[in-house]
Formats: C-alpha cells, sequence, structure tokens
C-alpha cells in the first residue's frame, strides 16, 4: 500500500475528529490535527499528532493550513473531513441564515478544502479522502432536514468525486455514523433552545419538537449510540485499507436503518419514523 500519511483531520477539538487523530497518531501515523481553536488540541500535542489552526470557513486560514502541510511533508496523503454539526428545526420555521452558515461548514467547507488538498494529491499520485457524513446522509428525520441536507448533498459530492479522481490514484470514502456520543447532540438542542420562536411556545411545531426532543435524548441515552472511538476505527480502517470501501457504516442500528429506509420505501419509512416520534 502507499502511505497514506500525513493525515489532515479537521474539528479534532472534540468528539470524533479527536478521538481518530488519538487513534491514528497511536497507530504510527502522522496526523496534522486541526481545529478553528487550536488551543483545544494540547492533549493531541502531547500525544505526538502535529497541530494547525484551521477554520474550514475561513479561505485563508484553509490554505495555509494545506501550504503548512506541503511545505513539511509535499503533499496531504490523507485529508478527513470531519468538522461539522446540525442545525435543526422544522423545514417552515428554521432561519435560512442559520441553515446557510451551516452549509458553509459541512458542504462548501468540505468541499474547498478539497479542492485545496488535490493538486497536490495529483502531483503525487496518490491520496484519500475520507468524508464524515452521517446515516443522515441516507434516512431523513422531521426537524432535521436541513441538517439531513447537509449531509446528502456530502455523499452526491463524495460520489462524483470517487469517479472524477480515481485515474489520480486519489480514493473517496464516505463513512455514515449512527448515534455517537459527542458534543453533537448537545449542539443540536442549544440551537433549536437559541431560537426564540420554537422555546416561547408559539411554534406550530412546538409538540413535534418535544417529542423530537425526547426521541432524540432518549435514542442518545441508549445502547443505541456508542462513543467516537468506534468512528475513530472505521476511519483507521478506511485509511489503512489497500483498496477501502466506498462508504462504511458505523454501527447495527444506522445499518438497519438504512436497511429499513432502502427495502422499506416512503411509506414504510414515515410509519416507522412516526412510531419513533410517537405522532
Ligand atoms: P462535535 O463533538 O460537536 O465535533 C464537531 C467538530 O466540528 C468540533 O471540533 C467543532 O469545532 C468542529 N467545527 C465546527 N465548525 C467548524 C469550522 N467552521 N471549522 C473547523 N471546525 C469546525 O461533534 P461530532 O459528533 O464529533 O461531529 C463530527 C462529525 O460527525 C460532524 O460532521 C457530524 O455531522 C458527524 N456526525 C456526528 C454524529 C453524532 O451522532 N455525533 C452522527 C453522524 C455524523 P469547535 O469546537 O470549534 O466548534
Amino acid at each position: 500500500m502507499t502511505s497514506p500519511d500525513p493525515v489532515l483531520i479537521t474539528g479534532c477539538s472534540s468528539g470524533i475528529g479527536e478521538a481518530t487523530a488519538l487513534m491514528l497518531v497511536r497507530a504510527g501515523h502522522t496526523v496534522y490535527a486541526t481545529a478553528r481553536r487550536p488551543e483545544t488540541l494540547a492533549d493531541l500535542e502531547i500525544a505526538g499528532a502535529r497541530i494547525l489552526a484551521l477554520d474550514v470557513t475561513d479561505e485563508e486560514s484553509m490554505a495555509a493550513a494545506v501550504k503548512t502541510v506541503e511545505d513539511e511533508q509535499g503533499s496531504v496523503g490523507t485529508l478527513v473531513n470531519n468538522a461539522g454539526y446540525g442545525e435543526y428545526g422544522p423545514v417552515e420555521e428554521t432561519d435560512l441564515a442559520r441553515v446557510r452558515t451551516m452549509f458553509e461548514t459541512n458542504v462548501f467547507g468540505l468541499s474547498r478544502l478539497t479542492q485545496l488538498v488535490l493538486p497536490g494529491m495529483r502531483r503525487a499520485g496518490r491520496g484519500r479522502v475520507v468524508n464524515i457524513s452521517s446515516m443522515g446522509g441516507r434516512i431523513v428525520f422531521p426537524v432535521g432536514g436541513y441538517y439531513h441536507a447537509s449531509k446528502y448533498a456530502v455523499e452526491a459530492i463524495s460520489d462524483a468525486l470517487r469517479v472524477e479522481v480515481k485515474p489520480f490514484g486519489i480514493d473517496v470514502v464516505v463513512v455514515e455514523p449512527g448515534l455517537i456520543r459527542t458534543g453533537f447532540e448537545g449542539r443540536v438542542n442549544e440551537g433549536i433552545a437559541s431560537d426564540a420562536g420554537l422555546t416561547s411556545g408559539q411554534s406550530a411545531y412546538a409538540e413535534l419538537l418535544a417529542k423530537s426532543e425526547k426521541a432524540t435524548a432518549d435514542s442518545y441515552s441508549t445502547r443505541l449510540a456508542v462513543g467516537p472511538d468506534s468512528v475513530a476505527k472505521v476511519v483507521l480502517k478506511a485509511v489503512e485499507a489497500d483498496r477501502p470501501r466506498t462508504r462504511y457504516v458505523v454501527t447495527p442500528a444506522a445499518r438497519a436503518m438504512i436497511a429499513l429506509r432502502k427495502l422499506g420505501g416512503d411509506r414504510v419509512w414515515d410509519t416507522f419514523v412516526r412510531a419513533q416520534f410517537k405522532l
């Protein structure tokens, strides 16, 4: 196998990014762990990661990080596009300015950083792009429409890119985690709560929101949810495999729901979701 190193990872201040950076460092890889607040990366630096500031919504920050890696290592070997978050709310009532901001991170940040590393990968004749999508890039829950749209976009971009860059020796891999215990869920609820219209009880969707919040909290507190190391292990596999799979689903529950969605069709899926949310 050609070396997958160095590995550049976004969003390493917490959760999946942090766990992945640590696991890859421990497996002996040269890892550039990045975050928009690099002071959050002190533990990863002690563990042996190289750390860089990188905000995926800031062109200069992205260009500077890629230049540093290329100056030191020639080219980025593997890019793990992990930075992302969920802007949740009913389709009708969600502030589209907030949705656009989420797309800047989840979709355009991922796309732009990928554009910046590809010339170096093409020159090197090797490379790998690992995009952290979600089971939410294959299935959709109410109140998550815009977040899911951002992950469906990641899936589509990855499918196009995979074919485009294959001739240059570059692989594209999508990782689709299910419920993972990280900062993600807290940020979802904070986001919904910070929207005055929804907390004042004025929302036409108040009942749905209450049920969604409960269903989300309940499912993250069961064994259906796992720690971020489960995703890190899969990313490690995707990085080290001679011939990586195009997609890796993480958690049995995510696999089951994606299968139900695919085999059951729209009506079966809607019935399942309504039962889950007690609607
Ligand atoms: P997390 O603990 O909240 O981590 C999200 C990371 O993204 C943080 O490091 C955050 O940095 C970073 N980030 C946000 N905006 C950024 C920006 N503009 N530039 C650079 N970094 C930015 O949540 P997580 O679960 O590990 O999320 C990681 C990825 O997994 C996301 O793409 C998420 O959609 C996906 N995912 C999560 C789950 C789940 O259940 N947890 C399931 C499926 C997919 P700050 O600390 O600076 O905000």
